[in-house]
C-alpha cells in the first residue's frame, strides 16, 4: 500500500515525486523505460525556459533535476509494466503478476511520436529513417532526403538537414504548413527545400536501405516516386493513455481532461505534464 502511485518518470512524474517526498507522502514511481526522463532523452537542443537552469540539451536537464534522485525518499522502478490498472479502486496489476494498491494515482505518462503507419516505416529503422536532423545530418551530406510533417518540428529538421543535403523534399498532407512565421519565411527562400502541399507518403521504398519515397497528391490519380536515401517524420504527437482512456474523461484527441489543479473526473486520480 503506497500514499501516492506515479505513473511515468519524465519531468511531470519527476516533480511529482519530489513534491511527495517533500510532503512527507509515500510514493512509488512505474517506468515502463530502462531509464528515467521521458523525451528529455530526444531533446537535441539548448533547454533555456526554465527558472535558474540553462543546459545544453535534455540529458544535461535530466542530470540537473535528478542529481539528488539518489537522496530523496521514493521508490522509483523503472522497466516495469503496468498490465492493467482499475482507477476506481487505486489498484495496479503488473506484468510480473505483483498488485499494488495507493490511495491516491498520479498519471505521467505523457506524449510519444505519430507513427505514419505506412509501409517501410519499421523495416528502415536505423537504415535510412532519421531519427533527428541535428545529430544524423552529417550522414546525409550531399543527399537527397525526404520530410514528412508541416509543424515546427519538420520545418525546423529540414533547414538543419538543408545545410548539409543535396535537396530537401518536405511532404505535409494539409494545404498549409503550420510552423511558425519564421520559420516558414526560411523555407520559403531555401533553394534547396521543395515543399509539396497536399500530398501523402503512401510507403517508403528500398532494398537494404532507404531509397525512394511513393508520394501521392490530393489531385492526383497516379502515385510518384522521389529517390532519397534519408526521409525524416515529424507528424506530431500523441497522448499515451491507452491503459486507461476507457475509464477517464479524454478529449477527442485522447489527452486526459482535468480541471485547474490536475484532478481527473475519477476521485484522488491526477493527472500532469503532457498527457
Ligand atoms: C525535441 C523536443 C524538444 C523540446 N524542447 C523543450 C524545451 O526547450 N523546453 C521545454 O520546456 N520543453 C521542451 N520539450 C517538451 C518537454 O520535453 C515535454 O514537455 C516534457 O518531457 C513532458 O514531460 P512529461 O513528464 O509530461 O512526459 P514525458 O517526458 O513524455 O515522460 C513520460 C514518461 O512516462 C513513461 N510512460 C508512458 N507510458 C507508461 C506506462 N504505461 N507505464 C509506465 N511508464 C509510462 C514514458 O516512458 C516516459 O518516461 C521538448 C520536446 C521535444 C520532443
Amino acid at each position: 500500500m503506497h500514499d501516492v502511485i506515479i505513473i511515468g518518470s519524465g519531468p511531470a512524474g519527476l516533480s511529482a515525486a519530489f513534491w511527495c517526498d517533500e510532503l512527507g507522502l509515500d510514493a512509488l514511481v512505474l517506468e515502463q523505460a530502462e531509464e528515467i526522463g521521458g523525451q528529455l532523452h530526444i531533446v537535441h537542443n539548448p533547454i533555456e525556459n526554465h527558472l535558474r537552469v540553462k543546459t545544453k540539451n535534455g540529458k544535461e536537464f535530466l542530470e540537473r533535476i535528478t542529481a539528488d534522485v539518489s537522496k530523496a525518499d521514493f521508490d522509483l522502478w523503472t522497466q516495469t509494466t503496468i498490465e492493467s490498472i482499475d482507477l476506481n479502486a487505486k489498484r495496479v496489476t503488473l506484468q510480473s503478476g505483483e498488485t499494488l494498491q495507493a490511495i491516491s494515482i498520479i498519471i505521467a505518462t505523457g506524449v510519444r511520436r505519430r507513427k505514419l503507419g505506412i509501409a517501410g516505416e519499421e523495416e528502415f529503422q536505423g537504415k535510412g529513417i532519421i531519427d533527428s536532423g541535428k545529430l544524423e545530418r552529417d550522414l546525409y551530406k550531399g543527399k537527397d532526403v525526404c520530410v514528412i510533417g508541416g509543424g515546427d518540428a519538420a520545418a525546423e529538421n529540414a533547414l538543419i538537414l538543408s545545410d548539409v543535403c543535396a535537396t530537401v523534399t518536405l511532404v505535409h498532407r494539409s494545404k498549409r504548413l503550420r510552423a511558425r512565421r519564421e520559420m516558414l519565411e526560411q523555407l520559403q527562400t531555401n533553394h534547396c527545400i521543395t515543399v509539396f502541399t497536399e500530398s501523402v507518403v503512401t510507403r517508403i521504398l528500398g532494398n537494404e536501405e532507404v531509397e525512394a519515397v511513393e508520394v501521392l497528391r490530393k489531385d492526383g490519380l497516379k502515385p510518384f516516386q522521389i529517390a532519397v536515401k534519408g526521409v525524416l517524420i515529424r507528424i506530431g504527437v500523441e497522448p499515451n493513455t491507452e491503459l486507461f482512456a476507457n475509464q477517464l474523461q479524454v478529449d477527442e484527441r485522447r489527452y486526459i481532461v482535468t480541471n485547474s489543479t490536475h484532478e481527473t473526473n475519477v476521485a484522488m486520480v491526477f493527472a500532469i505534464g503532457d498527457v
